[in-house]
């Protein structure tokens, strides 16, 4: 059988190092054959990507902060000179000030909510309006978010917020786009421990929470993420769009903690 992403060629964003989300997607993309270019945040973080992409047989590492409208235009300048087309893309970027992921909401400073918001959903908006120009035969595009924008986490604090607008974005995007055959989805991950998220205040219990309270019994890997992500990028969803796909063990299903849950 023909591997499901063969001849499809996709953009990463948000590889910081092999325990990255995007990292697992991007393995799982490449096992079923699909071409990649990845895109990196400042100097210290090429080196950590330019060996893991050559690992999949990719050598398109571009730099894109993506704070910058300047630095998206010359990422996608870059790549247009690479590829002609695109497929798919993955954005799986977030970033809030460490100190507002902690304590109250509503203490979040003006600079840190604009902040937050424009580095964790505006970009998306902005890529994908970009990438949506290379996409000529339609294509797939998959953000990653957290239960924290449905219910209140501790600690999430500012950046639930966010993920409550970049899920509402995704359903936006995905009318406008949909008339170009471009789906648009989000795909909403149990807590892991990546870079990112040691930022956040508490986390082991956190993770510990969830080990006992989802149906699962345990937290999710970057092979579920991964597996779950291929099947959003390729045609096996091709009738889903503007969908919040929980990858969480089932957390979200459930209503409160486990009669049988041993204390944390
Ligand atoms: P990670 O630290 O591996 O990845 C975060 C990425 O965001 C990094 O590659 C970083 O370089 C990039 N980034 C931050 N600011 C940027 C900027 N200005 N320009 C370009 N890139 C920038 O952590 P991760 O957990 O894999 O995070 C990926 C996504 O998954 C994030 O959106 C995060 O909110 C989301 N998510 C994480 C979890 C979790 O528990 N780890 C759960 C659900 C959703």
């Amino acid at each position: 059988p023909t591997p499901l992403m063969a001849g499809k060629k996709g953009l990463i964003m948000g590889v910081a190092n092999d325990r990255s989300i995007a990292w697992g997607i991007a393995k799982a993309a490449h096992a079923q054959g699909a071409e990649l270019a990845f895109s990196f945040q400042g100097e210290a973080l090429e080196k950590r990507v330019r060996p893991l992409a050559a690992s999949v047989g990719s050598d398109i590492v571009l730099p894109c902060d993506v704070s910058t409208e300047e630095s998206i235009d010359q990422m996608f300048d870059a790549l247009k000179a690479k590829w002609g087309k695109l497929d798919f893309i993955v954005h799986a970027i977030g970033y809030s000030d460490k100190e507002q992921l902690r304590g109250r909401y509503a203490d979040t400073t003006l600079d840190n909510f604009l902040n937050t918001m424009h580095i964790s959903v505006f970009s998306f908006t902005s890529v994908a309006r970009r990438a949506a120009d290379m996409m000529p035969d339609g294509g797939s595009m998959l953000t990653l978010t957290y239960y924290g924008a449905e219910r209140v986490m501790p600690h999430y604090n500012v950046m639930g917020v966010a993920k409550a607008a970049l899920e509402a974005s995704v359903r936006y995007l995905a009318v406008d786009l949909g008339k170009q055959n471009i789906r648009v989805n989000s795909l909403s991950a149990g807590p892991m421990k990546t870079l990112a998220a040691s930022g956040i205040g508490d986390f082991r219990y956190i993770l510990k929470w969830n080990e006992y309270n989802s149906p699962l019994k345990r937290n999710v890997t970057l092979e579920d993420v991964g597996g779950s992500g291929l099947y959003l990028l390729s045609d096996l969803s091709s009738g889903v769009s503007g969908e919040c796909h929980h990858v969480d063990c089932g957390y979200h299903v459930v209503g409160m903690k486990a009669v049988d849950a041993p204390d944390i």
